[in-house]
């Protein structure tokens, strides 16, 4: 590795330039793979998942790792018909030739999913090194044999000479995350008795041979690299200490840098953290690896601020950071960061909803931002005719639209009856880990600002203002109210909505029952056994955290049986006395609960009543977010920036 000298600009290192075997990175900030499912694996790679990329691309970004799923082609476990590799192979041209046009390096993973499998692909066994699966609810692997190992191995050999063929500047062989590579390297995941098993030399051989062989077929024309994990974070898993050895391995055999990640499918945490894990959570496994081997290592695990990344590489613990998630939020935050323009950054928040989780379907989408991978259709048009608009309701959602609106030229007024900005938006900021939260209204605010948004707190807007207005759109974004559940004595002064715990109205008692077990009741028990409280939540459902994504839940139940919160299922809350509450269980049996104090999260109504007040007042008018439904917030900005689009 050689490095050049940094550029005069307030992050020097992550800006100054990288040399790798024969390639040139401009700056130490990579597009960490993120799985899109914009590329289809029958071979159809769509519009939106190039102008994704190339978005990326053009936001200053040094180099972009796309995933394995990133072209049918680099599938492993369904290779394309041949009728279908032309169009792929033309596409990937295209594509590395795009980003090359941006001065900017691309690379793409192989990767063969093993036992662990998002979603179907019709005709697909699972395989594994040994016949164990992932989870008890997974289906059992078959046992590789040696013969399909070897037809694998090439395989993988003959992919990376169509991943050089078409452009790409390096191939990164997936070896991490539990997928087959990495379930192979894991004792956890490895029993075997070949020579594919048992010592680290054994385990990693299928990882190592495909190397050797990429190295022989290709020479040095294609840079490889592997990502592995620092560790799996699950009992008998790749551990640190094996990982360094491995390190030491993949150098051996040919690797041009590393990339540490860590976790596979079940590990806690999850592959992905989401906000409960600090930022930059891996960086000490990248410096462990870094201190192992002689090749560049890149460091990820939710590094969202360039600041930060600045730090771990001026701290010499990695010698370039990958991004994914923050990248999706704001494609520009590299160029943002470059010029110190930190303030206009649309950080991510870590939720993972609409990324990791994909609570709003298949494909990948962001909370905070509604135009990730749909950048053409979200593209901004200047409004033929400037018009009057009027937001109510200063939400993300509200501001959103407001902003849309503003960047397309109409005369935007927002209307928010609190002396803030931010409405519900705020209480989700409240539970424990989740301050940055408030970074979304703080992004939103200063846009509305500099676009010149006119923005009247604590004005409540009514049908009478609407008149006098007389504007040309009316947006009604006011969001919602808490839910009151029928249930006898819900109306004694010892019960509390969850919205009025968390924003510090009302104080409860040492012992506490949450009533709702969906995201909002979960977090509103983390939140109080924070503060020493006792918790029980009750759900009617068999499931807890049905509204809010695996990963979050997953992360949220752990902190939960940390602190002692007790969660009882299948169960329903039939009536509230000043003691205690009388629950019913799954066996229609009855329980007593001595409690002090009784939580509500058991959901919420549409707050709306303008809209039939004012919808014969004024020709356009939108009801979006939760005024329209109660749903996510995901839903609520993304309908905000259709509005904007559509005014
Ligand atoms: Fe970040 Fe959430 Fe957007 Fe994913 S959905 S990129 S975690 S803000």
């Amino acid at each position: 590795m050689m490095e050049t000298t940094g550029h005069d600009n307030v992050l020097p290192k992550l800006f100054s330039p990288i040399r790798i075997g024969g390639m040139t990175v401009k700056n130490r900030l990579a597009m960490a793979p993120i799985g899109t499912l914009y590329s289809s694996l029958d071979g159809a790679v769509r519009q939106e998942f190039k102008d994704f990329i190339i978005a990326r691309a053009q936001g200053g970004v040094g180099m972009i790792m796309l995933a394995d799923a990133g072209f049918g082609f680099t599938s492993l476990e369904a290779p394309a018909e041949p009728a279908l590799l032309k169009a792929m192979v033309k596409a990937a041209r295209e594509l590395t030739r795009a980003v090359h046009d941006h001065g900017v390096r691309i690379g793409v993973q192989l990767n063969h999913c093993g036992r662990q499998l998002d979603f179907p692909i019709p005709g697909y066994k699972m395989v594994a090194p040994s016949p164990i699966p992932w989870s008890r609810r997974s289906e059992v692997p078959g046992e590789l044999s040696v013969d399909e190992i070897e037809e694998l191995i090439e395989r993988h050999v003959d992919v990376a000479e169509m991943v050089k063929e078409v452009g790409f500047d390096f191939v990164e062989v997936k070896a991490c995350h539990g997928y087959l590579l990495s379930s192979f390297i894991s004792p956890h995941s490895n029993q075997r008795d070949d020579e594919y098993g048992g010592d680290l030399q054994g385990r990693a051989r299928f990882a190592l041979e495909i190397i050797g062989r990429i190295r022989q077929r290709l020479s040095k024309d294609l840079l490889i690299s592997c990502r592995f994990n620092g560790s799996d974070h699950v009992d008998g898993g790749l551990t640190l200490e094996e990982s360094r050895k491995l390190a030491r391995l993949l150098v051996e055999q040919g690797v041009d840098f590393l990339s540490v990640s860590a976790g596979v499918y079940g590990s806690y945490p999850v592959i992905v953290p989401p906000f409960h894990a600090p930022q930059g959570c891996y960086v000490h496994l990248a410096e462990e690896i870094k201190g192992a081997v002689g090749v560049p290592v890149v460091t990820v695990g939710r590094i969202k601020d360039p600041r930060v990344a600045e730090e771990v590489l001026k701290s010499g613990k990695a010698d370039m950071v990958a991004m994914a998630r923050a990248l999706i939020a704001d494609p520009d935050l590299p160029a943002k960061a470059q010029r110190g323009a930190f303030d206009e950054i649309r950080w991510c928040i870590g939720c993972n909803q609409g990324c990791q989780d994909k609570i709003a379907g298949l494909e990948t989408t962001c909370l905070v931002n509604p135009a990730a991978a749909r950048e053409r259709k979200m593209a901004i048009v200047p409004a033929r005719r400037s018009k009057r608009v009027m937001v109510i309701g200063g939400g993300p959602g509200g501001m959103e639209a407001a902003m849309g609106a503003a960047m397309r030229g109409h005369r935007v007024t927002l209307y928010e009856e609190d002396d803030e900005l931010g409405g519900q938006w705020r209480l989700a900021s409240i539970p424990p880990c989740k301050e940055e939260f408030v970074g979304l209204v703080s992004y939103l605010s200063g846009q509305l600002h500099k676009l010149g948004v006119r923005i009247r707190l604590g004005s409540k807007a009514t049908a009478k203002t609407v008149d006098k207005e007389k504007p040309d759109v009316v947006v009604i974004a006011t969001g919602a109210l808490p839910l009151k559940p029928e249930i006898l004595g819900v109306e004694r002064g010892n019960v509390a909505t969850a919205w009025d715990v968390l924003a510090g109205k009302v104080q409860v008692g040492k012992k506490v029952l949450v009533i709702g077990g969906n995201g909002l009741g979960l977090e509103t028990a983390d939140f109080l056994a924070t503060q020493g409280r006792n918790v029980e939540v009750v759900e009617m459902l068999e499931y807890v955290g049905r509204d809010i994504g695996p990963t979050v839940r997953w992360h949220l139940r752990h902190r939960l049986a940390e602190a002692g919160v007790r969660l009882l299922t299948s169960t329903r809350a039939t009536e509230i006395t000043d003691e205690g509450v009388l629950l019913v269980d799954r066996k229609d049996r009855s329980l007593c609960r001595a409690i002090d104090s009784v939580v509500l999260a058991v959901g919420s109504v549409s707050r709306n009543e303008l809209v039939h007040e004012v919808e014969d007042m004024v020709r356009e008018v939108y009801v979006i977010g939760d005024a329209s439904r109660p749903r996510n917030g995901l839903f609520a900005i993304r309908e905000g920036a259709e509005v904007g689009q559509r005014i």
